[in-house]
C-alpha cells in the first residue's frame, strides 16, 4: 500500500489571478525542505500538494515532520492512495485505517467527490467505508455529531485517497513571497519570535546581531547562532551578520547623560541595521519590542528610535503580552534557547533611571557630543556572516 502525504494551503487559495506564482514558490520551498527525508516527488492539483515517495531511502515520518514547518501550508494528512473502485477503497480502508482508530470508541465516515463520474454519490461511498470499518473493528461506534475521528475518502482526479484526519500546518504566506527583511537579534525571547512571524507572511528573513565581546560572551553569539538554526527550520537557512558594538558603547558610556544611553544605543542599532539592509537587499527590518516592555519602548521611544532610520520597520510583536510571546517561542522551539542566562550588549552600561517619555531635539543634540558616523563606520568593518541551517548536512 502505498502512503503519502496530502498538504491543503491556506490563504494562497485567495490570490486571483497570482494564484500560480504563490503555488509555485510552496512547490519550489517544499522541494528544497523535502530533500533531508530522502526522495519525493511534490505534485499540486486542487489546493493541494501531494507528497509522494519516489525511493527507498524516502522517510515519510520525517517529511510529515517537515512539511507541518512550511509555511503557506494550512494541514498535512496522511493518507493510503489507491484505485477509484470501492473494493480497492474498502480494502484499503480495512487494512490502512485500524491503526488510526486504536484507542477510539467512535467514529464518523466521510467521504469527498472532486471527480463527479465517479458512479456513488459522497454520502453512499462513506456508509460503504463506514460499514467495512466496522467488519474488521466491530467494537467501534458511529456518532455522526460527536465522533473522536473522522475517516475521509476522497475520490480525486487519478486515485482515492483514505485518512483519519489532518494536523495543522504552520499557516501562513509561502516563503520568499513578501520580499526580504533583516531581523535584527538579540539572545532574547522576543526576537525570535518576531522572526518567525513575519517569515510566516512569507518574508525572507536575515538576521543582525550586535556583540559586545568582553561585556559580552562567545556563548552569547553561540546562542544566537542557535536561534537562528532552530528558526530556520521553518524560515529556511538564515544568513546571520553580526557586528561588534563594543567600542561604540564605551564612547557612548562615556559621552552622553546616562538616562540617554540606550535610547542612543538603539538609534545607532537601527542606524547600522539600515546599512547592512541596504547591501543585503533587505526592504525592511524586523524587531521584538512589545509596547511599553521597557522604557526603551515606550511610543516617545520608539518614536525617537524609527526616527534614526527610512525604512519601515516590523514589530510584529508590539500588541503582544510577553506571555503571548512566550506561548509562540514555546511552539516554535525557541523558548528554552532563548532562557539560557548570557548577556546581551542591550545590557551593558543599562542606565539606572533611563528616559521613557524621550524629546528628539534632546535625543540628537546628545548625539553632536561624540563622532557617530565613525563609531558607526568602525562598527560596520567589523561585520561577518555565518549561515545558520537547521537542513544543512553533516
Ligand atoms: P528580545 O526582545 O529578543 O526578547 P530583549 O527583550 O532582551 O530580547 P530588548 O532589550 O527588548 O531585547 O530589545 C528589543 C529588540 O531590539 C529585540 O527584540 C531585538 O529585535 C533588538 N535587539 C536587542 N538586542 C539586540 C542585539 N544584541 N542584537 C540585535 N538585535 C538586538
Ligand atoms: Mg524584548
Amino acid at each position: 500500500m502505498k502512503e503519502i502525504l496530502l498538504c491543503k494551503y491556506g490563504e494562497i487559495i485567495l490570490k486571483g489571478l497570482n494564484r500560480g506564482h504563490f503555488e509555485a514558490l510552496l512547490e519550489r520551498e517544499m522541494k528544497k525542505r523535502l530533500k533531508t527525508a530522502g526522495a519525493f516527488t511534490v505534485t499540486r492539483s486542487q489546493s493541494t500538494l501531494y507528497i509522494t515517495p519516489c525511493g527507498e531511502d524516502a522517510d515519510i515520518d520525517e517529511a510529515f515532520r517537515l512539511c507541518r514547518k512550511v509555511f503557506g501550508i494550512v494541514s498535512v494528512a496522511r493518507a493510503a492512495e489507491c484505485e477509484k473502485n470501492m473494493e480497492s477503497i474498502k480494502k484499503t480502508a480495512q487494512e490502512y485505517l485500524p491503526p488510526f482508530l486504536a484507542g477510539c470508541s467512535s467514529f464518523k465516515a466521510d467521504a469527498r467527490r472532486s471527480d463527479k463520474r465517479f458512479p456513488l454519490t459522497s454520502p453512499a461511498i462513506s456508509a460503504e467505508v463506514g460499514g467495512a470499518l466496522l467488519e474488521v473493528m466491530p467494537r467501534l461506534k458511529v456518532s455522526m455529531t460527536k465522533p473522536d475521528v473522522v475517516v475521509m475518502t476522497e475520490i480525486r482526479e487519478d486515485k482515492a485517497y483514505l485518512h483519519a484526519g489532518s494536523f495543522p500546518g504552520a499557516g501562513g504566506m509561502p516563503a520568499g513571497s513578501s520580499g526580504k527583511a533583516l531581523l535584527l537579534l538579540s539572545g532574547g525571547i522576543d526576537s525570535p519570535v518576531a522572526g518567525f512571524m513575519m517569515a510566516k507572511r512569507g518574508v525572507t528573513v536575515e538576521a543582525l546581531h550586535f556583540e559586545s565581546f568582553p561585556y559580552t560572551s562567545e556563548q552569547a553569539r553561540d546562542k544566537v547562532i542557535t536561534l537562528a538554526r532552530e528558526l530556520s527550520e521553518y524560515c529556511g537557512k538564515i544568513r546571520v551578520h553580526i557586528l561588534s558594538l563594543t567600542h561604540l558603547q564605551e564612547v557612548l558610556r562615556d559621552s552622553c547623560d546616562e538616562e540617554y544611553f540606550t535610547l542612543l544605543l538603539r538609534r545607532s542599532m537601527m542606524r547600522l541595521a539600515e546599512r547592512v539592509a541596504d547591501s543585503t537587499y533587505c526592504s525592511a527590518l524586523i524587531t521584538g519590542e512589545s509596547l511599553g516592555q521597557v522604557a526603551s519602548q515606550t511610543m516617545q521611544a520608539l518614536t525617537v528610535t524609527d526616527a534614526a532610520v527610512s525604512r519601515p520597520v516590523f514589530r510584529p510583536c508590539i500588541g503582544m503580552d510577553k506571555e503571548e510571546i512566550i506561548t509562540v517561542a514555546r511552539k516554535i522551539g525557541t523558548f528554552e534557547t532563548s532562557i539560557l542566562p548570557f548577556e546581551d550588549c542591550c545590557t551593558v552600561f543599562t542606565p539606572r533611571h533611563p528616559k521613557t517619555r524621550p524629546e528628539l531635539a534632546k535625543v540628537e543634540a546628545q548625539e553632536k557630543r561624540y563622532d557617530v558616523s565613525a563609531l558607526e563606520e568602525e562598527a560596520l568593518a567589523s561585520l561577518y556572516t555565518v549561515e545558520a541551517d537547521a537542513f544543512a548536512e553533516g
